[in-house]
């Protein structure tokens, strides 16, 4: 099959979350089974230019009531198959993308101008596959940035050689849906009333989200629970009736890992690799994650790890303040040593700051580190993931990869992944709560805690059984075979 990602994020290319890894490592598994996929995405100002190749010629593409002009640059996707690489095309346009930030900058975290950046990125997948001819038989759109490519697939763009085109809109986070004031329409170029009968309108804005839920062949998200979650009031974020109505053609397929970037067998960022069978590795990553964070260089304290993006969604803030249940109470009561790497909002990273200088055993770093994450999945002997909801979650599968037990929130692709400890038959994979207050953080990372020191054999069996998990994307991309095979614009499943 012929698929065309659409999508804001690809790694290597540009990343702030899960839906970068997701789209990339979903390709090239597409790719290995022999299926001929292509990403397209922004050329953001922090894409060099330097590695890619000029297409010849300059792209018009209407948008505004006029013609933008753009360039096209193409890489392969470093990872995919030599036999059938994955070619990655770049919309380069230095007025919308010529700038550093991917939908914002900290003094600007939402461009102002992000309805139109991403409406032009959206008309130009279609030029962009007139001017290489090339039409996919799926068009596999990721989150509310590229939702307008399934609207205008099925407004107007359904002919010619996208005749045959279906579309899948994935939901990688239903709480962020691209809400604009409604003026911004004029950029799609499309007629009013399809404002109406795409559904755009949203309590007098335009969200862009919503119409690509009711203009896309077949919707997906990223876990099963997620599925079913978004289809309740609690996670929907208000779309919740609009994914019940259309739950025949809603799935969830659990995201898989790269397990060739996270196998402690192989990973260069650990000081000595390591596996089921032999174990020592682990040790000597948390003494260097010990001696990373300035922590005292203990084999035997437990020792929580945490990386996340520093936001509401993640449960963070129930960590802070001085109350019962906060970290400051669980460094104070427990024996153990406490890390976490993260960057996000001002408010999060301040608090982390403060608790930081307060507590011996508490130690935060700011930022963003691809070489501290996996030190810290690798060193840690737990690693929490309290979000308030979670769609897949990647850290709690390589967690399980690395021996390292998880501590999460019952919600989720959390949920789907990791098996609750019971302490009287020794099964399960991880510790889980469901209540998202600090009190239920406190008495389960407590609960974990009093396994580590005093259920020991059942915490190094349930260590095992998490590495024993096959997590890799090779399953999850036959299910995404399975449901392009099912989809067809004419099926009228839209
Ligand atoms: P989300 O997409 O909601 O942020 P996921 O768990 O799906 O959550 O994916 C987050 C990804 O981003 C993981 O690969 C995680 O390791 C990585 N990540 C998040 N924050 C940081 C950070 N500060 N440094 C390095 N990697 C990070």
């Amino acid at each position: 099959m012929k698929i065309l990602m659409a999508t804001s994020e690809a790694v290597p290319f540009a990343k702030t979350g899960g839906l970068a890894d997701t789209v990339s490592s979903l390709s090239i598994a597409l790719a290995d089974l022999g299926h001929e996929v292509r990403i397209v995405l922004p050329r953001y100002y922090g894409i060099d230019r330097g590695g890619l190749r000029q297409l010849e010629g300059a792209m018009g593409v209407h948008a505004g009531g006029g013609e933008v002009w753009s360039a096209v640059y193409v890489a392969d996707l470093p990872g995919s198959p030599q036999k059938n690489p994955v070619a990655v095309y770049f919309i380069d346009h230095e007025q919308f993308f010529g700038r550093d930030g991917i939908y914002g900058v900290p003094a600007e975290p939402d461009f102002l101008d992000n309805p139109r950046r991403f409406t032009f990125f959206c008309r130009a997948v279609f030029q962009l596959c007139r001017k290489v001819d090339w039409y996919p038989d799926v068009l596999h759109a990721h989150d509310w940035p590229a939702a307008l490519t399934t609207v205008f697939l099925k407004f107007g763009e359904r002919n010619g050689g996208f005749a045959h085109t279906a579309s899948l809109f994935t939901i990688h986070n239903l709480g962020y849906q691209g809400i604009y004031s409604k003026d911004n329409y004029y950029y799609t170029n499309l007629d009013w009333d399809i404002f109406y009968s795409a559904g755009f309108d949203d309590w007098n804005m335009m969200n862009l989200l919503k119409a690509g839920l009711l203009s896309a062949d077949k919707l997906s998200t990223v876990s099963p629970n997620y599925a079913w979650e978004t289809q309740m009031g609690q996670h929907g974020f208000r779309m919740d009736g609009i994914l019940r109505n259309r739950s025949k053609d809603y799935s969830g397929i659990l995201n898989g890992i790269d397990t060739a970037v996270w196998n402690p067998k192989t990973d260069p960022f650990l000081p000595k690799p390591y596996s089921a069978e032999d174990m020592s590795g682990k040790a000597a990553a948390k003494e260097a994650l010990q001696r990373e964070f300035g922590l005292p260089g203990d084999p035997e304290v437990s020792l929580i790890g945490m990386v996340t993006r520093l936001t509401e969604q993640k449960g963070v803030g129930e960590l802070f303040g001085p109350t019962y249940g906060s970290a400051w109470s669980i460094c104070r009561d427990m024996n153990l040593q406490f890390v976490i790497l993260g960057s996000g909002e001002a408010w999060c990273e301040n608090e982390l700051r403060s608790l930081s200088s307060r507590l011996s055993n508490f130690k935060a770093r700011i930022g963003y580190s691809e070489r501290l994450s996996h030190l810290v999945e690798g060193g840690s002997d737990f690693f929490l993931m309290p979000s308030r909801y979670e769609p897949c979650g990647l850290n709690q599968m390589y967690s399980l990869t690395y021996g390292t037990l998880p501590i999460v929130r019952n919600t989720g692709g959390l949920a789907d992944t990791v098996e609750n400890f019971n302490q009287e038959t020794g099964s399960g994979t991880g510790f889980m709560f469901d209540d998202l207050t600090p009190q239920s953080i406190y008495n389960t990372l407590g609960w974990a805690v009093w396994a580590y020191y005093n259920r020991r054999e059942q915490v190094e069996a349930m260590r095992l059984r998490g590495m024993a998990r096959d997590f890799s994307w090779k399953k999850s991309a036959k299910k995404y075979i399975a449901l392009y095979e099912r989809m067809s614009p004419a099926s009228g499943s839209s």
